[in-house]
């Protein structure tokens, strides 16, 4: 048990963020950071980036919506979009202790909101395998 004591190195968080560590780096990382917050939030801030990126990726594929599933401390939280009345989007997002949601103009508009409010309630949040995000 002591080995999990030894915080993984910059290099192995990397890979870890990025998805490209071994097996071996991946049960490593994913044991210590069930015990360190320290190294959780170092993580937050990588994923963030890589997160970001592949935002930029997946928002341009027009007409496509977002579907997401996050497991958050709270729980997991969800987020759909669904068309409403008058060619209008309805974007929502709940979970055991919150449900939210607004009418967007576009779904672009509505997958954007999804996004940005998720990350505003949960700023510390990385995404772990349990999440998942789709445009469909
Ligand atoms: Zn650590
Ligand atoms: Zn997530």
């Amino acid at each position: 048990m002591g080995s999990q004591k030894v915080h993984p190195s910059s290099d192995e968080l990397e890979a870890y963020a990025v998805g490209s560590a071994s097996d071996a780096i991946l049960d490593k990382v994913e044991e210590h950071l069930l015990i360190c917050e320290r190294c959780r939030i170092e993580l937050a801030l990588s994923d963030q980036y890589v997160w970001a990126m592949k935002k930029a990726v997946a928002v341009p594929e027009a007409g496509r919506r977002l579907r997401s599933i996050h497991v958050t401390e709270d729980g997991p939280i969800f987020g759909t979009i669904h068309s409403g009345a008058d060619g209008k989007w309805i974007a929502r997002q709940w979970g055991r202790q919150l449900d939210g949601g607004r009418t967007c103009d576009s779904m672009e508009e509505a997958n954007a909101y999804l996004i940005d409010s998720f990350h505003q309630m949960f700023p510390e949040h990385f995404c772990s395998e349990t999440c998942r995000e789709e445009f469909f």
